[in-house]
Protein backbone atom coordinates (compact mmCIF):
# COMPACT_ATOMS: atom_id res chain seq x y z
CA UNK A 1 0.00 0.00 0.00
CA UNK A 2 1.34 3.94 -0.87
CA UNK A 3 1.04 5.86 2.28
CA UNK A 4 -1.27 8.95 2.29
CA UNK A 5 0.43 12.05 0.97
CA UNK A 6 1.69 14.22 3.49
CA UNK A 7 0.95 18.49 3.95
CA UNK A 8 3.82 19.21 1.99
CA UNK A 9 3.00 16.68 -1.35
CA UNK A 10 -0.80 18.35 -1.35
CA UNK A 11 0.69 21.61 -1.27
CA UNK A 12 3.09 20.76 -4.17
CA UNK A 13 0.48 19.14 -6.08
CA UNK A 14 -2.33 22.17 -5.45
CA UNK A 15 0.45 24.46 -6.77
CA UNK A 16 1.49 22.33 -9.60
CA UNK A 17 -2.41 22.05 -10.47
CA UNK A 18 -3.19 25.68 -10.08
CA UNK A 19 0.03 26.58 -12.20
CA UNK A 20 -1.15 24.03 -14.97
CA UNK A 21 -4.87 25.35 -14.88
CA UNK A 22 -3.72 29.22 -15.47
CA UNK A 23 -0.69 28.89 -17.59
CA UNK A 24 -0.14 25.90 -19.48
CA UNK A 25 -3.78 24.82 -20.26
CA UNK A 26 -4.57 28.04 -22.06
CA UNK A 27 -1.26 27.21 -24.29
CA UNK A 28 -1.40 23.54 -24.72
CA UNK A 29 -3.16 23.88 -28.18
CA UNK A 30 -0.78 25.85 -29.37
CA UNK A 31 1.91 23.98 -27.46
CA UNK A 32 1.25 20.90 -29.77
CA UNK A 33 -0.01 22.42 -33.05
CA UNK A 34 3.29 24.60 -33.35
CA UNK A 35 5.59 22.27 -31.42
CA UNK A 36 6.85 25.08 -29.33
CA UNK A 37 6.68 26.91 -25.71
CA UNK A 38 6.04 29.92 -25.73
CA UNK A 39 9.55 31.90 -24.54
CA UNK A 40 8.85 32.91 -21.69
CA UNK A 41 7.30 29.65 -20.04
CA UNK A 42 10.10 27.98 -18.75
CA UNK A 43 11.16 31.12 -16.97
CA UNK A 44 7.35 31.19 -14.64
CA UNK A 45 8.36 27.49 -14.09
CA UNK A 46 11.67 28.07 -12.66
CA UNK A 47 9.97 31.16 -10.83
CA UNK A 48 7.21 29.00 -9.65
CA UNK A 49 9.93 26.42 -7.89
CA UNK A 50 9.08 23.46 -10.32
CA UNK A 51 13.00 23.07 -11.59
CA UNK A 52 14.02 22.79 -8.25
CA UNK A 53 11.36 20.59 -6.24
CA UNK A 54 12.98 17.22 -5.43
CA UNK A 55 16.34 19.19 -5.16
CA UNK A 56 17.65 19.95 -1.81
CA UNK A 57 17.47 23.63 -0.71
CA UNK A 58 21.72 23.73 0.02
CA UNK A 59 22.02 23.56 -3.31
CA UNK A 60 19.37 26.12 -4.44
CA UNK A 61 16.68 23.70 -4.82
CA UNK A 62 13.09 24.12 -3.65
CA UNK A 63 13.29 20.32 -1.65
CA UNK A 64 10.27 17.94 -1.73
CA UNK A 65 11.07 14.36 -1.88
CA UNK A 66 10.14 11.56 -4.82
CA UNK A 67 6.60 11.97 -4.25
CA UNK A 68 6.50 15.95 -4.53
CA UNK A 69 8.29 15.76 -7.87
CA UNK A 70 5.64 12.73 -9.17
CA UNK A 71 2.51 14.97 -7.94
CA UNK A 72 4.03 17.95 -9.54
CA UNK A 73 5.14 16.05 -13.10
CA UNK A 74 1.37 14.78 -13.04
CA UNK A 75 -0.33 17.94 -12.77
CA UNK A 76 1.87 19.69 -15.19
CA UNK A 77 1.50 16.25 -17.40
CA UNK A 78 -2.44 16.63 -17.04
CA UNK A 79 -1.77 19.83 -19.07
CA UNK A 80 0.87 19.28 -21.08
CA UNK A 81 2.77 16.09 -21.56
CA UNK A 82 5.73 18.63 -23.28
CA UNK A 83 5.94 20.65 -20.47
CA UNK A 84 6.40 18.07 -17.74
CA UNK A 85 8.72 16.33 -19.78
CA UNK A 86 11.18 19.24 -19.80
CA UNK A 87 10.79 18.98 -16.13
CA UNK A 88 11.57 15.74 -15.15
CA UNK A 89 14.58 15.03 -17.61
CA UNK A 90 16.11 18.35 -15.84
CA UNK A 91 15.15 16.67 -12.53
CA UNK A 92 15.34 13.16 -12.56
CA UNK A 93 18.32 12.34 -15.01
CA UNK A 94 20.61 15.49 -15.13
CA UNK A 95 20.58 17.46 -11.32
CA UNK A 96 19.49 14.31 -9.27
CA UNK A 97 22.53 12.20 -11.20
CA UNK A 98 24.79 15.12 -10.42
CA UNK A 99 23.30 15.74 -6.79
CA UNK A 100 24.16 11.73 -6.21
CA UNK A 101 27.63 11.64 -7.87
CA UNK A 102 28.86 14.98 -8.65
CA UNK A 103 31.80 16.29 -6.64
CA UNK A 104 31.43 19.28 -4.46
CA UNK A 105 33.17 21.96 -6.90
CA UNK A 106 30.68 20.35 -9.37
CA UNK A 107 27.38 20.75 -7.48
CA UNK A 108 28.19 24.66 -7.28
CA UNK A 109 29.03 25.38 -10.35
CA UNK A 110 26.62 22.93 -12.01
CA UNK A 111 23.97 21.70 -9.29
CA UNK A 112 23.04 25.10 -7.93
CA UNK A 113 22.25 26.60 -11.09
CA UNK A 114 19.84 23.53 -12.47
CA UNK A 115 18.40 23.69 -8.91
CA UNK A 116 17.62 27.32 -8.85
CA UNK A 117 16.31 27.09 -12.15
CA UNK A 118 18.59 29.25 -13.61
CA UNK A 119 19.78 26.77 -16.01
CA UNK A 120 18.12 23.55 -17.62
CA UNK A 121 19.08 19.88 -18.26
CA UNK A 122 19.47 17.10 -20.71
CA UNK A 123 20.61 13.68 -20.73
CA UNK A 124 22.82 12.39 -23.92
CA UNK A 125 23.02 8.72 -23.69
CA UNK A 126 20.53 7.49 -26.89
CA UNK A 127 22.53 7.04 -30.55
CA UNK A 128 21.26 6.48 -34.11
CA UNK A 129 22.66 3.09 -33.68
CA UNK A 130 22.44 2.31 -29.55
CA UNK A 131 18.96 3.08 -27.65
CA UNK A 132 17.95 -0.02 -25.70
CA UNK A 133 21.36 -1.50 -25.63
CA UNK A 134 23.00 1.72 -24.54
CA UNK A 135 26.75 -0.53 -23.93
CA UNK A 136 27.05 -0.21 -27.91
CA UNK A 137 27.30 3.51 -27.60
CA UNK A 138 29.44 4.34 -30.47
CA UNK A 139 29.92 8.13 -28.67
CA UNK A 140 34.34 8.33 -27.63
CA UNK A 141 36.76 10.31 -26.04
CA UNK A 142 40.07 10.74 -25.91
CA UNK A 143 43.04 12.34 -23.80
CA UNK A 144 44.81 15.32 -24.65
CA UNK A 145 47.67 16.77 -22.36
CA UNK A 146 44.93 17.38 -19.24
CA UNK A 147 41.74 17.46 -21.52
CA UNK A 148 39.01 14.87 -22.97
CA UNK A 149 38.15 15.48 -26.51
CA UNK A 150 34.64 14.30 -27.50
CA UNK A 151 33.58 12.66 -30.53
CA UNK A 152 30.29 11.68 -31.77
CA UNK A 153 26.99 12.25 -31.94
CA UNK A 154 23.70 11.84 -30.16
CA UNK A 155 20.35 11.00 -31.01
CA UNK A 156 16.97 12.00 -29.76
CA UNK A 157 18.15 14.09 -26.77
CA UNK A 158 15.14 15.53 -25.27
CA UNK A 159 16.03 19.84 -23.90
CA UNK A 160 18.65 19.13 -26.08
CA UNK A 161 19.23 22.41 -28.06
CA UNK A 162 18.19 24.88 -25.61
CA UNK A 163 19.53 23.01 -22.11
CA UNK A 164 22.84 24.88 -20.91
CA UNK A 165 23.80 21.11 -19.21
CA UNK A 166 23.84 18.23 -20.79
CA UNK A 167 25.23 15.40 -19.40
CA UNK A 168 26.60 12.79 -22.19
CA UNK A 169 27.72 9.51 -22.43
CA UNK A 170 30.91 8.22 -24.20
CA UNK A 171 33.64 5.63 -24.27
CA UNK A 172 37.48 6.28 -23.75
CA UNK A 173 39.22 5.06 -26.46
CA UNK A 174 42.36 5.17 -24.48
CA UNK A 175 44.32 5.12 -21.30
CA UNK A 176 43.17 2.51 -18.07
CA UNK A 177 39.09 2.71 -18.80
CA UNK A 178 39.47 2.27 -22.81
CA UNK A 179 36.65 0.65 -24.01
CA UNK A 180 34.20 1.65 -21.16
CA UNK A 181 31.98 4.09 -20.76
CA UNK A 182 32.14 7.49 -18.45
CA UNK A 183 29.58 10.54 -17.90
CA UNK A 184 30.69 13.83 -18.86
CA UNK A 185 29.07 17.31 -18.10
CA UNK A 186 29.21 19.26 -20.93
CA UNK A 187 28.06 23.26 -21.16
CA UNK A 188 26.15 24.70 -24.35
CA UNK A 189 28.29 26.68 -26.11
CA UNK A 190 31.40 24.52 -25.87
CA UNK A 191 33.23 24.74 -29.16
CA UNK A 192 32.72 22.01 -31.86
CA UNK A 193 29.40 20.95 -29.79
CA UNK A 194 26.30 21.59 -32.14
CA UNK A 195 22.18 20.38 -32.15
CA UNK A 196 21.94 20.20 -36.05
CA UNK A 197 18.60 18.82 -35.84
CA UNK A 198 15.11 18.83 -34.26
CA UNK A 199 12.99 15.86 -34.88
CA UNK A 200 9.21 16.48 -35.59
CA UNK A 201 7.53 14.18 -33.49
CA UNK A 202 3.98 11.97 -32.96
CA UNK A 203 3.16 13.13 -29.64
CA UNK A 204 4.74 14.81 -27.00
CA UNK A 205 5.22 17.84 -29.44
CA UNK A 206 6.74 20.99 -27.52
CA UNK A 207 9.50 19.05 -25.99
CA UNK A 208 12.58 19.78 -28.00
CA UNK A 209 14.37 16.50 -29.16
CA UNK A 210 17.35 17.19 -30.73
CA UNK A 211 20.14 14.99 -32.60
CA UNK A 212 23.23 16.25 -30.75
CA UNK A 213 26.43 16.23 -32.77
CA UNK A 214 30.49 16.51 -30.56
CA UNK A 215 32.93 17.62 -33.26
CA UNK A 216 36.33 17.15 -31.31
CA UNK A 217 34.88 18.94 -28.13
CA UNK A 218 37.08 19.66 -25.41
CA UNK A 219 36.40 19.35 -21.95
CA UNK A 220 38.15 19.64 -18.54
CA UNK A 221 39.08 16.31 -16.82
CA UNK A 222 36.81 17.56 -14.36
CA UNK A 223 34.04 17.42 -16.47
CA UNK A 224 34.08 13.25 -15.60
CA UNK A 225 30.62 12.65 -13.35
CA UNK A 226 31.55 10.17 -11.02
CA UNK A 227 33.91 7.13 -11.61
CA UNK A 228 35.57 7.44 -14.99
CA UNK A 229 34.75 4.09 -16.61
CA UNK A 230 31.56 3.66 -14.27
CA UNK A 231 29.71 5.59 -16.79
CA UNK A 232 27.08 2.70 -17.87
CA UNK A 233 25.90 1.77 -14.10
CA UNK A 234 25.57 5.64 -13.38
CA UNK A 235 23.62 6.47 -16.75
CA UNK A 236 20.91 2.67 -16.02
CA UNK A 237 20.77 4.70 -12.27
CA UNK A 238 19.89 7.29 -13.08
CA UNK A 239 17.25 6.07 -15.26
CA UNK A 240 15.99 3.74 -12.36
CA UNK A 241 15.19 6.74 -10.59
CA UNK A 242 14.21 8.41 -13.81
CA UNK A 243 11.55 5.78 -14.42
CA UNK A 244 9.11 7.08 -11.84
CA UNK A 245 9.10 10.80 -12.55
CA UNK A 246 8.40 9.84 -16.39
CA UNK A 247 5.33 7.29 -15.25
CA UNK A 248 4.23 10.41 -13.14
CA UNK A 249 4.13 12.21 -16.52
CA UNK A 250 2.58 9.25 -18.23
CA UNK A 251 -0.45 9.38 -15.08
CA UNK A 252 -1.02 12.86 -15.94
CA UNK A 253 -1.76 11.94 -19.69
CA UNK A 254 -4.01 9.22 -18.17
CA UNK A 255 -5.73 11.92 -15.93
CA UNK A 256 -6.15 13.94 -18.92
CA UNK A 257 -7.63 11.79 -21.25
CA UNK A 258 -9.53 10.19 -18.20
CA UNK A 259 -11.20 13.81 -17.85
CA UNK A 260 -12.23 13.61 -21.27
CA UNK A 261 -14.28 9.90 -20.95
CA UNK A 262 -15.59 11.38 -17.85
CA UNK A 263 -16.90 14.48 -19.62
CA UNK A 264 -18.33 12.64 -22.87
CA UNK A 265 -19.96 10.14 -20.57
CA UNK A 266 -22.33 12.67 -18.36
CA UNK A 267 -23.14 13.90 -21.29
CA UNK A 268 -23.66 10.43 -22.85
CA UNK A 269 -24.83 8.12 -19.98
CA UNK A 270 -25.76 5.21 -21.46
CA UNK A 271 -24.88 1.59 -19.63
CA UNK A 272 -21.98 0.95 -21.95
CA UNK A 273 -19.80 4.07 -22.15
CA UNK A 274 -20.43 4.24 -18.04
CA UNK A 275 -18.63 0.61 -17.96
CA UNK A 276 -15.99 2.54 -20.06
CA UNK A 277 -15.79 4.95 -17.86
CA UNK A 278 -15.80 2.25 -14.92
CA UNK A 279 -12.49 0.67 -16.64
CA UNK A 280 -11.11 3.79 -17.30
CA UNK A 281 -11.14 4.52 -13.55
CA UNK A 282 -9.94 1.20 -12.20
CA UNK A 283 -6.63 1.59 -14.32
CA UNK A 284 -6.24 5.13 -13.55
CA UNK A 285 -6.28 4.53 -9.98
CA UNK A 286 -4.41 1.30 -9.69
CA UNK A 287 -1.59 3.21 -11.89
CA UNK A 288 -1.51 6.20 -9.65
CA UNK A 289 -0.88 3.89 -6.98
CA UNK A 290 2.25 2.11 -8.44
CA UNK A 291 3.98 5.62 -8.82
CA UNK A 292 2.84 6.71 -5.28
CA UNK A 293 4.47 2.82 -4.04
CA UNK A 294 7.72 2.84 -5.97
CA UNK A 295 8.12 6.84 -5.11
CA UNK A 296 7.48 5.94 -1.12
CA UNK A 297 9.99 2.85 -1.53
CA UNK A 298 12.86 5.32 -2.96
CA UNK A 299 11.93 8.33 -0.53
CA UNK A 300 12.32 5.28 2.20
CA UNK A 301 16.07 4.36 0.92
CA UNK A 302 14.22 0.56 -0.22
CA UNK A 303 15.16 -1.03 -3.33
CA UNK A 304 12.34 0.41 -6.12
CA UNK A 305 13.63 -1.19 -9.20
CA UNK A 306 10.49 -3.23 -9.81
CA UNK A 307 8.13 -0.47 -8.63
CA UNK A 308 9.87 1.61 -10.81
CA UNK A 309 9.53 -0.55 -14.01
CA UNK A 310 6.27 -1.54 -13.09
CA UNK A 311 4.70 1.92 -12.77
CA UNK A 312 6.37 2.69 -15.69
CA UNK A 313 5.26 0.19 -17.74
CA UNK A 314 1.63 0.51 -15.91
CA UNK A 315 1.04 4.18 -16.35
CA UNK A 316 2.58 4.35 -20.38
CA UNK A 317 -0.09 1.10 -21.25
CA UNK A 318 -3.07 3.19 -19.05
CA UNK A 319 -2.50 6.60 -20.24
CA UNK A 320 -2.19 4.68 -24.00
CA UNK A 321 -5.48 2.91 -23.18
CA UNK A 322 -7.66 5.89 -22.39
CA UNK A 323 -6.37 7.97 -24.21
CA UNK A 324 -8.12 5.56 -26.79
CA UNK A 325 -11.37 5.25 -25.20
CA UNK A 326 -11.47 8.72 -24.79
CA UNK A 327 -11.29 9.07 -28.86
CA UNK A 328 -14.12 6.91 -29.36
CA UNK A 329 -16.19 8.82 -26.79
CA UNK A 330 -15.59 11.94 -28.45
CA UNK A 331 -17.24 11.37 -31.45
CA UNK A 332 -16.17 12.75 -35.31
CA UNK A 333 -14.94 15.73 -33.39
CA UNK A 334 -11.92 13.66 -32.18
CA UNK A 335 -10.58 12.17 -35.13
CA UNK A 336 -9.86 15.84 -36.05
CA UNK A 337 -6.17 16.10 -35.58
CA UNK A 338 -5.73 19.25 -32.85
CA UNK A 339 -8.42 17.94 -31.06
CA UNK A 340 -7.57 16.80 -27.43
CA UNK A 341 -8.41 13.19 -27.46
CA UNK A 342 -6.26 12.98 -30.41
CA UNK A 343 -3.37 14.80 -28.58
CA UNK A 344 -3.74 12.64 -25.37
CA UNK A 345 -3.50 9.48 -27.82
CA UNK A 346 -0.25 10.98 -29.85
CA UNK A 347 1.21 12.22 -26.48
CA UNK A 348 0.37 8.61 -24.73
CA UNK A 349 2.07 6.73 -27.89
CA UNK A 350 5.35 7.82 -26.87
CA UNK A 351 5.74 7.47 -23.03
CA UNK A 352 5.88 3.47 -23.75
CA UNK A 353 9.01 4.12 -25.94
CA UNK A 354 10.71 6.95 -23.91
CA UNK A 355 13.51 6.27 -20.39
CA UNK A 356 13.39 2.69 -21.49
CA UNK A 357 10.73 0.64 -23.60
CA UNK A 358 7.41 -0.98 -22.36
CA UNK A 359 9.46 -4.35 -23.51
CA UNK A 360 13.03 -3.66 -21.45
CA UNK A 361 10.30 -2.61 -18.29
CA UNK A 362 8.86 -6.52 -19.20
CA UNK A 363 12.51 -7.71 -19.02
CA UNK A 364 13.89 -5.82 -16.15
CA UNK A 365 10.79 -6.76 -14.05
CA UNK A 366 10.68 -10.11 -15.27
CA UNK A 367 14.33 -11.00 -14.40
CA UNK A 368 13.94 -8.92 -10.90
CA UNK A 369 10.63 -11.05 -10.22
CA UNK A 370 12.08 -14.25 -11.14
CA UNK A 371 15.18 -13.55 -8.62
CA UNK A 372 17.73 -12.57 -10.91
C1 LIG B 1 10.21 11.70 -27.21
C2 LIG B 1 11.49 10.99 -26.87
C3 LIG B 1 12.37 11.58 -25.98
C4 LIG B 1 13.58 10.95 -25.68
N1 LIG B 1 14.47 11.58 -24.84
C5 LIG B 1 15.68 11.00 -24.60
C6 LIG B 1 16.66 11.69 -23.82
O1 LIG B 1 16.43 12.79 -23.31
N2 LIG B 1 17.89 11.11 -23.68
C7 LIG B 1 18.19 9.90 -24.23
O2 LIG B 1 19.31 9.45 -24.05
N3 LIG B 1 17.28 9.23 -24.97
C8 LIG B 1 16.03 9.75 -25.17
N4 LIG B 1 15.11 9.09 -25.95
C9 LIG B 1 15.45 7.83 -26.56
C10 LIG B 1 14.75 6.64 -25.92
O3 LIG B 1 15.26 6.42 -24.63
C11 LIG B 1 14.97 5.47 -26.87
O4 LIG B 1 14.16 5.72 -28.00
C12 LIG B 1 14.61 4.15 -26.26
O5 LIG B 1 15.56 3.81 -25.28
C13 LIG B 1 14.52 3.03 -27.30
O6 LIG B 1 15.62 3.03 -28.11
P1 LIG B 1 15.47 2.91 -29.70
O7 LIG B 1 14.47 3.95 -30.11
O8 LIG B 1 16.81 2.97 -30.31
O9 LIG B 1 14.81 1.52 -29.94
P2 LIG B 1 15.54 0.10 -29.99
O10 LIG B 1 16.38 -0.11 -28.78
O11 LIG B 1 16.19 -0.06 -31.31
O12 LIG B 1 14.27 -0.84 -29.89
C14 LIG B 1 13.38 -1.04 -31.01
C15 LIG B 1 12.29 -2.02 -30.52
O13 LIG B 1 12.88 -3.25 -30.11
C16 LIG B 1 12.56 -3.54 -28.77
N5 LIG B 1 13.71 -4.13 -28.09
C17 LIG B 1 14.97 -3.65 -28.05
N6 LIG B 1 15.77 -4.45 -27.31
C18 LIG B 1 14.96 -5.45 -26.86
C19 LIG B 1 15.19 -6.60 -26.05
N7 LIG B 1 16.39 -6.87 -25.54
N8 LIG B 1 14.13 -7.40 -25.79
C20 LIG B 1 12.89 -7.14 -26.28
N9 LIG B 1 12.63 -6.08 -27.06
C21 LIG B 1 13.65 -5.25 -27.35
C22 LIG B 1 12.20 -2.21 -28.15
O14 LIG B 1 11.33 -2.36 -27.04
C23 LIG B 1 11.54 -1.49 -29.30
O15 LIG B 1 10.20 -1.88 -29.40
C24 LIG B 1 13.88 9.69 -26.25
C25 LIG B 1 12.97 9.09 -27.12
C26 LIG B 1 11.78 9.72 -27.44
C27 LIG B 1 10.83 9.05 -28.39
Amino acid sequence: MAEEPNPVEVAWRRRAREFAEASILPLQRSIDRDDRFPADLTARLAEAGFLGVGLPSDWGGRGGNTRCVAAVLEELARASAAVATLVSVHISVCAQPIERWGTESQKEAFLRPLAQGRWIGAFALTEAGAGSDAARIACRYRRDGGELVLLGSKMFITNGASADVILTFAAAVDGPHSGRISALLLRKGTPGFTAPQRLDKLGLRGSETNELLYDDVRLPVNALLGEEGHGLSLALGALTAGRVGIAACALGVAQAAYDEVERAVRADPQDRNRSTLARAYTRLVAARSLVERAADRRDRGQPFVREGSAAKLACSETALWIAERAVDLGGVDAALAGSRPAQLLRDARVFPIVEGTTEIQELILGRALSGE
